[in-house]
């Protein structure tokens, strides 16, 4: 018997949307938690530790928690309402609490380590051994076998840090918002597309309570991404780009929101808090729970997309200036000229129009092509349910993934299609409804949701999707297929998690290379009128388009990369060098065109001073190079011939897709590839040559 709760009873294989009452939510959170509390506590009575228990148990009390928590926070992003977020807003520092309070339990620490140290450990699977080491993993980090002094000084750094987070990102959210340049003539805005002038004519209106038009104006633009990156890649004015360029590069590097102070304490202190448990930097700290073994391993990745990218990227800058000179542009460029002459010189050689695209993306036809792909590759079926089971919205559909050969039900999936702006949060992502588990000997089988943002059919038109859109619907699929397809039953290392931070994107990106093989790409592309394919001509503007200015893209990547991994790695806070300099250093050397002298980038790097990528930068790419690798073996196979391509699916499906976490990422790699990850597919994918091959 599970905690059981009226939301999704143990009666019931899915969750009762419909009795999510937002009024009943917090006293079913609070009974649920109670019960799940005292299961806790009857469980801390258990004399005998070992796998079945002490470890099974728990999963049930976390399996518990799960079918409570997540059908309520799903329904928190899919249909929120008033009273709905006021129900969630209540319970969410419960939940958080009684999370933290388990994990931080001194019963479980010393459980992990019993087990750790017993006879039996040798004969545990690999994926009981990586859930007791996870756990110990993250006690360690937490700081949980620290005592006395050593605790006190941890959970004092530990809260400075989260303050000093906190207050770094509302510095660049306030300097972000503290410029903005106020337009009335019209030749000030000329280039600039009608979207862009409503938005900032609306931004206008909404700033000065003043009568503005689209037409007319007056027009207000802002440092906000797409108002600043709208008006960079397409104002004529050059004068009026440079001021806007120059505000956005200083924000938050002086007077009362600067936040060089505040980057000098942040490093230091994650260096005191590396050091106090055990490690010699943050790097170290930091990649404990990723792929990566080393800040070795990741200087190399570094180094050899360096020595892919940077002569590359400096031709493509020449190439941009002869073009701009062509196009009537005097003198060297400048920073602020790279987006504009960039967008005109993307239009020239590959001009073709999204919209173009669109009647041969509708979403049905889409859905067909990745099923019939994944069929192909996997050896799953996938079969649309079109009722039994309750739901959120009238628009979504359900399915259930099948093994083709065995015919055996293996996981099921929601899909929730379309935008609703009033309700539904913007973006698309998976998620997962149910967890894999083994409750009271009974394997319990994956759901996940699947929620993208489309266009809603309209009238006899159906949803019609952009490119990037099918792109996107490809990826989160991938992760999708990594939750639904795990053999494995350990709940804390099954499906997606458990899985390394720079690992996890494999399986999604790997989905996202499918679209651009023409046979996939006119599996899933037909008119919705005329059921025609896509013009050989505009399939390959939309394949060349991808790699338009690539490496400087790779360069600009690599760079954030190197100065994040150098900053927590080499460099000493409170020493000679700066890390400004360190910044300026490493510009030299990888970019073409350097920053301005006050260019101060660092202090509105966000993703490593005030959110997970610490460190981590580099993820980006490393997941990319795994991805482009593990997709060449499809290609070395040959990619139309479809027997070898289907044995090299297997072997992904019974690897990668089924293994999860329950292997370290570089073993279950090897196990599919038979090798140690490579960057030479990912150069190749982009039209770079490869000069080392390291991973
Ligand atoms: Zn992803």
């Amino acid at each position: 018997m599970i905690v059981d709760n009226k939301f999704w009873p143990e009666s019931s294989e899915l969750p009762l949307f419909e009795k999510i009452d937002p009024t009943q939510i917090e006293g079913q959170v609070e009974t649920v938690l109670t019960k799940l509390q005292s299961s806790f506590d009857e469980l801390k009575k258990t004399q005998e530790i070992n796998w079945d228990s002490f470890v099974r148990p728990l999963e049930k009390i976390y399996f518990g928690f799960h079918r409570l928590w997540s059908p309520i926070s799903h329904c928190h992003m899919v249909l929120n309402s008033e009273p709905l977020r006021e129900a969630y807003e209540k319970c969410q520092p419960k939940v958080v609490q009684f999370g933290l309070a388990l994990a931080q339990d001194p019963f479980i620490r010393e459980s992990c380590e019993k087990i750790r140290n017993s006879s039996n450990w040798e004969s545990l699977t690999s994926g009981q051994k990586r859930t007791i080491e996870g756990k110990l993993l993250d006690a360690k980090l937490s700081g949980a076998f620290l005592e006395g002094e050593q605790r006190k000084s941890f959970n004092e750094i530990a809260q400075k840090l989260s303050q000093l987070a906190t207050e770094f990102s509302n510095n660049v959210l306030d300097e972000t918002k503290s410029f903005s340049m106020e337009l009335s003539q019209k030749e000030e805005v000329a280039g600039l597309p009608a979207s862009a002038l409503s938005m900032a004519s609306a931004a206008y209106h909404s700033k000065t309570q003043k009568p503005s038009t689209p037409e007319e104006g007056p027009w207000l633009f802002t440092l906000d991404g797409p108002s600043f990156i709208g008006f960079m890649q397409n104002a004529d004015r050059q004068d009026l780009r440079e001021s806007m360029y120059r505000a956005y590069v200083k924000r938050a590097s002086s007077g009362d929101k600067n936040n060089w102070p505040l980057i000098d304490e942040i490093l230091e202190l994650r260096l005191k808090k590396s050091k106090l448990l055990g490690f010699d930097n943050y790097a170290e700290l930091s990649l404990a729970k990723k792929m990566a073994g080393s800040v070795q391993e990741v200087i190399d990745l570094h180094e050899s997309l360096i020595d892919a990218g940077r002569e590359a990227a400096r031709k493509e800058h020449q190439d941009l200036q002869a073009f701009a000179e062509q196009k009537g542009h005097s003198g060297e460029l400048r920073n602020w000229d790279v987006a504009y002459w960039s967008k005109k010189q993307q239009e020239h050689l590959y001009r073709f129009d999204e919209e173009d695209l669109k009647p041969y993306l509708p979403l049905h036809t889409v859905l067909e092509g990745l099923f019939g792909l994944v069929r192909k590759i996997f050896g799953i079926r996938v079969e649309a349910q079109p009722e039994g089971f309750s739901t959120w919205h009238n628009d979504v559909q359900f399915f259930k993934i099948f093994d083709d050969r065995s015919n055996q039900h293996i996981s099921s999936f929601y899909l929730d299609p379309y935008s609703r702006p009033e309700n539904k949060r913007g973006g698309a992502w998976m998620d997962d409804a149910q967890l894999t588990a083994v409750i009271d000997g009974h394997k319990i089988l994956p759901v996940a949701y699947l929620v993208c943002n489309g266009t809603p059919p309209v009238g006899d038109t159906p949803s019609l999707m952009t490119f990037r859109e099918v792109e996107t619907i490809f990826h989160e699929f991938g992760h999708g297929l990594q939750h639904m397809l795990t053999t494995v039953e350990e709940m804390d290392v099954a499906g997606i998690s458990g899985v390394e931070w720079d690992a996890v994107e494999l399986a999604s990106q790997f989905m996202e290379n499918w679209c651009y093989h023409r046979p996939t790409f006119d599996s899933f592309a037909k008119h919705y009128q005329t059921g025609e394919k896509v013009p050989d001509e505009l399939f390959s503007k939309l394949k060349n388009a991808k790699n338009f200015r690539v490496a400087s893209g790779l360069m600009r990547q690599v760079h954030f990369g190197s100065v994040d991994l150098d900053l927590h790695s080499r460099f000493t806070p409170g020493g000679n060098e700066t890390p400004n300099q360190v910044v300026k250093k490493s510009a030299e050397r990888l970019l073409a065109l350097e920053p301005l002298e006050e260019d101060a980038f660092l202090c509105s790097f966000s993703h490593i001073f005030a959110g997970g990528y610490a460190s981590g930068y580099y993820s980006y790419k490393w997941a990319e190079v795994l991805s482009a690798d593990a997709f060449s073996a499809f290609e070395e196979a040959g990619l139309d011939n479809e027997e070898a391509v289907s044995e090299v699916g297997q072997r992904y499906r019974e690897t990668i897709l089924s293994l999860g976490g329950s292997a370290h990422p570089s073993e279950v790699f090897e196990s599919f590839r038979g090798r140690k990850p490579s960057t030479k597919p990912l150069m190749k994918h982009m039209g770079l040559q490869a000069k080392r091959n390291s991973l």
